[in-house]
């Protein structure tokens, strides 16, 4: 009998000891998870935190791109309505050309109360701190991500108008997600939303925005061509717009016909029922 107990008890040791080593095994890797996520938890840096939380640009590293353009697989250019309502974006493009602000259109929008969607560049958002925050804290305006270096968005460098596209999966990362951090942490909301500079990209590109936790929007009306349209030519695309439209406009160009152009149609598409949205909430496609 005490033979019996002995052989228990050596077997019941060896099955505790057996239970404990994959346990020593995965609390080592803990260990070892613990000690690499303890800086950026204790850092100061937003980027170092972002960083931690978001997705792993490598895995993409092996993905071929077969499409390039601004209306590739999983790009939205409408909103998903029945109803008469057409969102207006205004994009803010910075750089040594586009740091501009369209003091006249920012205005009539207030005035007038036209909800609108913002796509803020970070060149110009360091150009126009102050101004980020005013129009952030309007409930008029929805701000959201155009961008850090406001370049096409490729994972393996294509053109779009001359300008050299991001050129890995990492680049993408960083393009999306330099200005999200910066976003955040001047406003307190993360954007929810992505328009690339120039509005080209990849499918690829796109699939990494929509892994980043932000859906891409372009347009199905080209209100203002790059801010290039005389006023009448912006109020003929805007007056073509249907229910669910998004249009595609210009805040930084002061200069051009957009101010003018969007508050002809505005008044004229008010008259055909039609209301204005931001995208905020909005179902995509
Ligand atoms: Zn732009």
């Amino acid at each position: 009998m005490r033979w019996l107990i002995v052989i228990a008890l050596i077997i019941g040791l060896a099955a505790c000891a057996q239970k404990e080593r994959p346990e020593e095994i995965v609390s080592k890797e803990d260990k070892v998870v613990a000690e690499k996520e303890i800086p950026n938890k204790s850092g100061e840096s937003m980027n170092e935190i972002e960083e931690n939380q978001e997705i792993d640009s490598s895995a993409f590293e092996h993905r071929k791109a077969m499409q390039w353009g601004e209306n590739v697989d999983g790009v939205n250019t409408r909103m998903v309505t029945d109803e008469k309502m057409i969102a207006l974006t205004f994009d803010a493009c910075g750089g040594p050309y586009g740091n501009g602000y369209d003091e006249k259109l920012i205005d009539f929008l207030r005035e007038e109360e036209v909800p609108a969607t913002l796509f803020i560049n970070e060149r110009w958002i360091l150009e126009h701190e102050g101004l980020l925050l005013e129009l952030a804290s309007d409930p008029l305006f929805q701000i959201e991500n155009h961008g850090t270096a406001h370049v096409p968005l490729s994972v393996s460098g294509q053109l779009a108008w001359g300008i050299e596209g991001t050129a890995s999966p990492a680049d993408v990362k960083e393009e999306v997600m330099g200005n999200q951090v910066t976003i955040k942490s001047l406003t307190g909301r993360a954007p929810m939303l992505f328009r690339s500079g120039t509005a080209f990209y990849d499918e690829v590109a796109v699939e990494m925005v929509n892994e980043l936790g932000l859906e891409v929007v372009n347009f199905d009306i080209l209100g203002d061509a790059g801010a290039t349209y005389s006023a009448s030519q912006v109020h003929q695309a805007l007056i073509e717009a249907t229910n669910g439209s998004i249009a595609l406009l210009h805040m930084n160009q002061p200069s051009s016909g957009t101010a003018e152009g969007v508050r002809l149609a505005v008044r004229e598409l008010r008259e055909k029922g039609y209301s204005f949205v931001t995208l905020e909430g909005k179902a995509l496609e």
